[in-house]
Formats: structure tokens, C-alpha cells, sequence
């Protein structure tokens, strides 16, 4: 990449996992469009799950079913890419 910074294995790793999560979204959902309305409550959600993942292992809060952390980052990173390309694709429009 640029300025000589390189790019990890942990890097890669997890931004790898965030592309299987976003095959994931697309082969549950379709192709998703919203308004950006709708993806923010869809993007805030994820994040409350990993709130929720946090506060679990602080034995905090309600049961939930958000209780892999790594997990629920993910989701949130692969929320906010494809919000990422539809804002990218609009703008090639
Ligand atoms: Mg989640």
C-alpha cells in the first residue's frame, strides 16, 4: 500500500473475515439498497451488538445472543462496507 506501510497478516486476516461477512449479507439478503437512514439504524444495531458483547464480559446487561465480540465487529465493518459501495456506486452514477 501507500507510504510504505505494510499491510499484516492480522490485517488481512480480519479484513478478510469482513468480506466473508459481506458475502454472507448478500447471499441472506440480496443486494441491499437503502437510504442512508435505513443503513444507519441497520449500521446501529450491529453496533449495539457489540456493545452488548462488551458488556457481556463484564457481566453487565440483559441475556443476548451477541456474545462473540470478534463476531459483532465484523458485522459492523461489513455493514459500514456496504454502505461504503452503494455511496461509491452512487457517486460513479
Ligand atoms: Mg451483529
Amino acid at each position: 500500500m501507500g507510504n510504505g506501510v505494510i499491510v499484516t497478516s492480522v490485517m488481512a486476516h480480519v479484513n478478510n473475515d469482513v468480506l466473508e461477512e459481506r458475502c454472507k449479507q448478500d447471499a441472506k439478503w440480496g443486494k441491499q439498497r437503502h437510504d442512508l437512514g435505513g443503513w444507519l439504524m441497520i449500521l446501529m444495531e450491529e453496533v449495539g451488538e457489540v456493545s452488548e458483547a462488551m458488556m457481556k464480559e463484564r457481566g453487565w446487561g440483559k441475556p443476548t445472543d451477541a456474545n462473540d465480540l470478534y463476531k459483532e465487529l465484523i458485522q459492523v465493518a461489513a455493514v459500514a462496507s456496504a454502505i461504503a459501495e452503494q455511496v461509491l456506486e452512487q457517486s460513479e452514477a
